[in-house]
């Protein structure tokens, strides 16, 4: 049996860890967010009232076009996981839009169901190990450190370059100079329906937003609450506003999707790594047992992160099965 380490509990470095385990490997999943999913984020929000609003502020719904991922994801519309939305915003265009029952970290919980994952985790650095330079160490912030046969890094690449630079593995240069826009977003509870058409969803309606989803027409909220999300240039533009007029501004540009209904409740957030720019031609990219995956490599999105955790996984199994 072989130790891999996946750093990153986001949805391509569970799908990895779930698989290597599946085939008799010993996993640890390491993230550094206080629950696991990455980019696949449900917030609640109370009202003064009392209620509370359920919000999906990362990934809305996914799309399927690989013939194993639909059938993943018909295994998870079975479980009671995921279901069918919509078939497109302003017109129908017949490609299924999926949506998780109970917002998207759900489907990060059903796929980490039974993993050691370990969260509020930061790793500080991979380095190979001291005893064995065929194995790596893996250090965490308060320097406790595991040792492995692989690490799979699934963290958006930036962040994943700077905890691997002690590996001495050299990158390639394209691969170092992946960016990634931004994302600015609005969470807002509204006191009343909003303006947004059947089946809620607006996809690039001006100059300013990206997306706007009304999670209580979308079945995760009891009471109407709306995802705004800044397109990347406005995002970028105003990056660095202060909390106060970032609010302000985003919230003044969404008064126009609310018909007659008030926020009642609002939180501002950011996302600094939201989607790569460019995206690596292979699945994953690997210098031997040291493995970098994620949606940077087989497309910035729910399908490709799964995608590549999927075929990373498959490599380091077959790289490491016989240690
Ligand atoms: C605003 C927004 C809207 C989106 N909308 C859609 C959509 O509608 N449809 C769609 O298909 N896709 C959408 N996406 C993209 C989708 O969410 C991502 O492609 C997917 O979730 C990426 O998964 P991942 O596992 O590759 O990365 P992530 O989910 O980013 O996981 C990486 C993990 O690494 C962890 N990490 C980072 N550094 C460290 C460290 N030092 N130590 C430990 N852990 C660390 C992070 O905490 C994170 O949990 C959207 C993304 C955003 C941001």
């Amino acid at each position: 049996m072989s130790d891999v380490v996946v750093v990153g509990a986001g949805l391509s470095g569970l799908t990895a860890a779930q698989l290597l385990q599946a085939n008799g490997h010993h996993v640890v999943v390491l993230d550094k967010g206080r629950g696991l999913g990455g980019r696949m984020a449900t917030r609640r929000i109370s009202t003064p009232d009392g209620s509370t609003a359920i919000l999906d502020h990362g990934a809305q719904f996914f799309t399927v076009r690989d013939e194993g991922f639909q059938q993943m994801v018909d295994r998870w519309i079975t479980d009671g996981v995921v279901r069918e939305w919509c078939r497109g915003f302003v017109a129908e265009d017949g490609h299924p839009r999926y949506v998780v029952n109970n917002g998207m970290t759900a489907l990060t919980k059903h796929i980490a169901q039974g993993l050691d994952v370990r969260t509020s985790t930061l790793v500080f650095a991979v380095k190979p190990c001291d005893t064995n330079p065929e194995r790596w160490t893996v250090v965490i912030d308060d320097n406790s450190r595991i040792d492995c046969d692989a690490v799979i890094m699934t963290c958006p690449l930036p962040q994943s370059y700077s905890l691997t630079v002690t590996t001495g593995v050299e990158l390639p240069q394209d691969l170092l100079l992946t960016d990634y826009d931004r994302t600015i977003g609005l969470l807002a509870v509204l006191d009343g329906p909003s303006a947004i058409p059947s089946p809620g969803g607006i996809q690039n309606p001006d100059e300013v937003f990206s997306w706007i989803g009304d999670n209580k027409a979308k079945g995760i909220s009891p009471i109407p609450a709306i995802t705004f999300h800044a397109n990347p240039a406005w995002s970028s533009a105003h990056w660095d506003d202060s909390l106060e007029d970032g609010l302000a501004l985003i919230t003044q540009a969404a008064q126009k999707y609310l018909g007659d209904a008030q926020i009642v409740a609002s939180e501002y957030k950011k996302w600094r790594f939201a989607t790569p720019r460019k995206v690596w031609p292979e699945p994953f990219f690997a210098v031997n047992t040291l493995v970098f995956a994620g949606d940077a490599f087989a497309g910035p999105k729910v399908e490709g992160a799964i995608l590549s955790g999927l075929k990373s996984a498959e490599y380091v199994g077959d790289l490491v099965g016989n240690n």
